[in-house]
């Protein structure tokens, strides 16, 4: 376990916008969790869980909450990005599948890659996700028909109330780009997920995750700095087009823009003099919704998670 203090929150978002936390506390081992009590009193305020930082709105300025940061499985006593456990197999109404254990600070990314390579099939759509799988389960991230939660099997989780433990499916609730647990519980950080994955033909993961990655590259702005989509789509409808056809592509405050590719992708130029600030993001999103209220009365909810100095 490492406690930084006052750490600050941009370099670890991918939007690169938002102030100071009291106090961000890293950790590696499963076992920092029986610590975790003391050092979450001695650092105060209210828990957020960090993952990658690529879905994340963070309010300017000093915040009034601690960040705990998970790297469970980030990497392996070599230093170098560590790798999935393979549990066992199991029948399939679609052939054989594999279950893998992977921690929940591993990188997409990686885990990705070490799908390819082996031809396990299932995450594919997640290709081009910033984040790590932590946060993957807490969105349950997915695109081009994958979604994360369906492959999960079990996940381990630390909460306030219970400590460390394991659930199996009937211990969460899933819905499109939502996740929570069953039991009450004040917060809760995965530490570690299970998930079981389709034993596909060779080559043809990774020609599934090159064909997606195209695919996102020509329509979405993947080399500017975003939190990724910033509204749900609604039901039955494009967010992106909503704020398109509103008049929002393009539009500009200070460093904050909706890109002119993708009007569902909040963007901050870094390289424009101006600071990113989380209020000029607020102001455009606002307008954003005014706008799309206003032509087609449709309420855009925010995909993006907005971390403010309120625990709600
Ligand atoms: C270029 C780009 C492309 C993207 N494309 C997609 C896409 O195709 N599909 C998609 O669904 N999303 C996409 N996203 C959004 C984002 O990458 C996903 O939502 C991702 O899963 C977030 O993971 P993260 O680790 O970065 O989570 P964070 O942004 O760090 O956190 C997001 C939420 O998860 C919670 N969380 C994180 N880790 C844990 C944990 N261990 N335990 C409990 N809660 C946790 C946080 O508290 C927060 O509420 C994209 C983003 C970018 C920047």
């Amino acid at each position: 376990m490492n406690i930084i203090d006052r750490p600050a929150l941009a370099p670890l978002t991918t939007l690169g916008i938002g102030g100071r936390a009291l106090a961000e506390i890293r950790l590696d081992n499963p076992e920092d969790c029986l610590r975790l009590p003391e050092a979450l009193a001695a650092a105060g305020g209210f828990v957020r869980v960090l993952g990658g930082g690529s879905n994340l709105l963070v309010h300017d300025g000093d915040l009034p909450f601690t960040v705990l940061r998970p790297l469970f499985g980030a990497k392996g006593p070599d230093g170098r990005p560590a790798e999935p456990d393979i549990l066992g197999e199991e029948d399939g109404p679609d052939g054989r599948r594999v279950l893998i254990r992977a921690g929940s600070g591993m990188r997409v990314p990686h885990l990705l890659a070490w799908c390819a390579a082996r031809d396990l099939a299932g995450l594919e759509g997640l290709v081009g996700v910033p984040g790590r799988l932590g946060g993957a389960v807490a969105m349950n991230a997915g695109a081009y028909g994958c979604s994360t939660a369906p492959l999960m099997r079990s996940l381990d989780v630390f909460t306030p109330e219970k400590g460390l433990h394991t659930l199996s499916p009937e211990g969460w609730k899933a819905a499109y780009r939502h996740f929570s647990l069953v039991e009450p519980c004040a917060w809760y950080m995965s530490v570690s997920v299970t998930l079981s994955l389709r034993r596909a033909k060779p080559g043809s993961v990774r020609a599934a995750m090159k064909e997606n990655f195209l695919r996102k590259k020509s329509g979405q702005p993947v080399h500017e700095h975003t939190a990724g989509c910033v509204f749900q789509n609604p039901e039955g409808q494009s967010a992106g087009r909503l704020l398109d056809a509103a008049g929002m592509k393009g539009r500009r405050r200070g460093a904050m823009f909706f890109s002119p590719m993708h009007a569902n992708f909040l963007a901050h130029d870094m390289k424009c003099g101006v600071p990113g600030l989380c209020e000029d993001a607020l102001f455009l999103i606002r307008e954003a919704q005014r706008a799309v209220r206003e032509k087609f009365g449709v309420e855009l909810v925010m995909e993006v998670k907005e971390w403010s100095s309120c625990p709600c």
